[in-house]
């Protein structure tokens, strides 16, 4: 038996495999899991299962698409305070679409980052051990797979991430521009955000649709408090950034609901799963997604999806060597 350190010397110098179908299970996968990367089980057992462990995915264009979202939101609360609000001599108008936006924006901005910060629903990463599948106690004849990639075992329904170097479980796909693969855990707000997006850009749209006609009916030296053709850019520009968030986050909004609705995710579509596993009726679905009977908690990206979630990957098992086989199935004896 090596140790585990050998193992890996074995990987570096080209010696080990995977996948071969012995049973000794003497060497590492390929692209297991070097020593100071293998989290010990019942470490990662926790990073994983903790609502308030940070998660956050060191991808550079991610963080970059992340950042431009913002940019765009802040863009458009600049355009929408300052060319179009403020200088309005209609204070009720400018109060209540004031309110309304910021709100919107707020909520969208938090979504966002509630989207991005947590944890879309990681599989252990690692825990393809012979002591793990013991303690899973499984059925004769029952199958169960690992990831060759980041060593784990895949529980019904999970996909491995390349961005996110995991195997996320109900992953739907990758999204950069909230920096993290939409799963299990997030997609609630993942649905919240791309509505929020949705409805600020219809909101802003429908603002400088006003805008515009109270510019040609007013002076238009005075309808804002930049030049005239600094104010038809920056509308102009907003209108634009509007009009392709409001088709774009409104497309995804509908086809995340018909997801959730069908019980069948974006990649299970893609390859084909269909009809595996027994769908849920759409309500409960629902249920399932957002954390609870319908309420007003639904629209709140701070209200939490509850714990007990995949439970079973949460248990903490002893750290073992990682298995070889990729397909594991329990003998029938
Ligand atoms: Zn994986
Ligand atoms: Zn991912």
């Amino acid at each position: 038996m090596k140790s585990p350190v050998h193992r890996c010397r074995d990987v570096e110098h080209g010696r080990g495999h995977s996948g071969s179908g012995g049973g000794g299970g003497t060497h590492v996968g390929t692209n297991c899991l070097v020593p100071e990367q293998r989290i010990p089980i019942s470490k990662d057992v926790i990073t994983a299962s903790a609502a308030s462990a940070m998660w956050f995915i060191k991808d550079a264009c991610g963080i970059v698409c992340a950042i431009i979202t913002w940019l765009l939101v802040l863009y458009a609360e600049f355009v929408v305070l300052f060319v179009m609000l403020l200088p309005s001599k209609n204070l009720t108008y400018s109060i209540v679409n004031g309110t309304l936006f910021n709100t919107l924006a707020f909520l969208a901005l938090a979504s966002h980052l509630r989207a991005m910060c947590t944890d879309p629903g990681a599989v252990p990463k690692g825990n393809a051990t012979k002591e793990y599948i013991e303690s899973l106690q499984l059925k004769p004849g029952q199958v169960v797979y690992k990831c060759p990639k980041c060593c784990s075992i895949k529980p019904d329904r999970a996909h491995h991430c390349s961005v996110c170097k995991r195997c996320i479980r109900k992953m739907d796909h990758h999204c950069p521009w909230v920096n993290n693969c939409v799963g299990e855990n997030n997609q609630k707000y993942f649905v919240l955000f791309t509505m929020y997006i949705a409805l600020i850009s219809l909101h802003s749209l429908a603002m400088v649709v006003f805008h515009f006609l109270y510019c040609f009916e007013d002076d238009w030296t005075k309808c804002s408090s930049f030049s005239p053709p600094a104010t038809v850019i920056l509308l102009i520009l907003l209108c634009f950034e509007g009009l392709l968030f409001l088709i774009f986050t409104s497309v995804m909004f509908g086809t995340q609901v018909h997801s959730i609705c069908t019980d069948e995710t974006g990649i299970e579509r893609l390859k084909g799963e269909t009809g595996k596993w027994g769908k849920v009726p759409c309500w409960e679905a629902l249920r399932a997604a957002f954390g609870g009977p319908f309420s007003l908690a639904w629209c709140s990206p701070f209200s939490g999806l509850g714990c007990g979630r995949g439970a079973p990957e949460h248990v903490a098992v002893p750290q073992g060597d990682i298995i070889e086989e990729d397909v594991i199935e329990i003998p029938l004896n």
